[in-house]
């Protein structure tokens, strides 16, 4: 049985990070990754853009170059599934009855799509969105002919789903969402408005306030999907559907082990469980949120891939406190760019909001709460998201330049001077950087 020094279990965002901040504290000491995907990393945000046919992958979804694990000594275990957890031998059980052990272990085992119930879900021409053999399926369902698509959930993963859709064309989409808007986890009702209203524009059929109550078979071939049936009584015929209502975190490996889990696996600053020595970070983990001041998950990737990094510097014997993350979300879908980070939404009484919507369509909105920022959405324009992200992650008291918050060309240049000259000093913003954080392919 092989042993090693570190394991990863899971190969992206939050085992890339790890990878490469272990390396750093540790350039000899044996490390293996495992997974269940067969592929490189690849970025799992740019599946819309290869269902787009935008992205070739063997080319330009890698977010990592080919040598990537050679470099970094790191033993492969691509296509092979983690099924057990020893957590006393200090050893992990592979689907074929391998085992590998471990002094440290990292699970960075991210979500799974949340699968409604719901009867015909085992019909031909359901699908998944979330990661590139889904993107591939479906991709193989078009090109056989499917025109009409019913995409399940209003959220980031549906408008992704959908987006690749209208971009391919020759389809005609459904999307069907439950709550009474679109994106209701990462934008405002005004936000929301115009973006339903655009994919009106585009000719999709947006339904709000109504579930999928079940997946119908085809007349002509009842193995395959013939149409939807909403909460409203409403048939929908279609011959693909597409379920993207979101993830939840992956944590099949830890039930019924001492590892203590709320909705995600528990873990301290330093991205440690309960039982020392197994870390977890990314989708599957509930990281310090620095707006809410407690731990949540927050399933984004640069949450995945720093989350991963400091796992794997304390994987390698330093102590690094992990700052923390917080909902932030860059969406570019539709023709619509929209940023939007922390409590956009907030309606507690002790924080102040200012709303403003220029002739241009351009929607800016910061929430403010004992003087620090602690929210902010813009649609349109999203310049500003670099300046005002970082104030909210510095907790900056803002009051003495609220009014300017939102002006035209509020950047760098217009805060106080030793505040800008100390951000200068240590180069950066935050935002676009988090963003990026791993994402270099997209
Ligand atoms: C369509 C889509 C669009 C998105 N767009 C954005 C975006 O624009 N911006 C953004 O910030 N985030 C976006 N996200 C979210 C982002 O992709 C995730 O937050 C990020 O990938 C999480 O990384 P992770 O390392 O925690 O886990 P994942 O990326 O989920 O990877 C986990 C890996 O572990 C493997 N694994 C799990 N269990 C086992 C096991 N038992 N054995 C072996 N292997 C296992 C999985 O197969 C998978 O390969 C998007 C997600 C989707 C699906």
């Amino acid at each position: 049985m092989a042993r090693y020094k570190y394991l990863i279990v899971g190969n992206s965002a939050g085992g890339i990070g790890a990878v490469e901040a272990i390396r750093e504290g540790d350039s000899q000491g044996s490390l293996a990754l495992v997974s269940d995907e067969p592929y490189p990393a690849y970025s799992r945000p740019a599946i819309s853009e290869f269902l787009m046919g935008e992205r070739d992958f063997d080319d330009r979804m890698y977010f990592r170059a080919p040598d990537f694990y050679d470099r970094h000594k790191v033993e492969r275990y691509l296509g092979a599934r983690v099924t057990q957890l020893d957590l006393e031998g200090r050893e992990v059980v592979l689907e074929n009855g391998d085992r590998l052990g471990w002094e440290r272990l990292l699970l960075a085992t991210g979500g799974v799509p949340i699968t409604p119930r719901m009867d015909g879900l085992e019909l031909n021409g359901v699908h998944r969105f979330t990661t590139i053999d889904h993107a591939r399926n479906i991709d193989a369902a078009l090109k056989q002919g499917a025109r009409r698509v019913v995409v399940v959930g209003g959220g980031l993963i549906g408008c992704s789903l959908t987006s690749a859709l209208i971009q391919r064309g020759g389809v005609e989409v459904v999307m069907v969402e439950l709550l009474d808007r679109a994106l209701a986890a990462v934008m405002d009702a005004t936000a929301s408005a115009m973006v339903e209203a655009r994919l009106r524009e585009l000719e999709v059929r947006v339904v709000t306030g109504h579930s999928v109550a079940g997946i119908l078979p085809a007349s002509s071939d009842p193995s395959r999907v013939g149409a939807v049936t909403l909460s409203s009584g409403e048939e929908i015929p279609c011959d693909l559907v597409g379920v993207a209502v979101g993830v939840a975190p992956r944590l099949e490996l830890v039930r019924e082990t001492p590892i203590e889990v709320n909705r995600g696996i528990v873990v301290d600053r330093y991205m440690e469980t309960t039982v020392p020595g197994v870390f977890a970070c990314g989708d599957v983990a509930e990281a310090y949120d620095f707006i809410y001041d407690s731990h949540r998950v927050v399933a984004i990737w640069p949450n995945a891939y720093i989350g991963g990094r400091i796992a794997g510097l304390n994987m390698a014997g330093g102590h690094h406190e992990y700052d923390g993350c917080t909902a932030m979300n860059s969406f570019s879908y539709f023709d619509i760019a929209l940023a939007s980070a922390g409590l956009f939404d907030p309606g507690a009484e002790d924080s102040v909001q200012t709303d403003t919507v220029n002739e241009n369509g351009v929607y800016k909105k910061v929430v403010l709460r004992e003087g620090r920022l602690v929210g902010f959405l813009l649609q349109g324009d999203i310049d500003q998201a670099g300046v005002l992200f970082r104030l909210m992650r510095d907790r900056v008291p803002v009051v003495d330049f609220q009014d300017r918050l939102l002006e035209d060309g509020f950047g760098l240049v217009s805060l106080p001077r030793p505040l800008r000259d100390a951000w200068l000093g240590d180069g950066g913003m935050g935002y676009e950087g988090s963003l990026a954080g791993g994402l270099a392919a997209k």
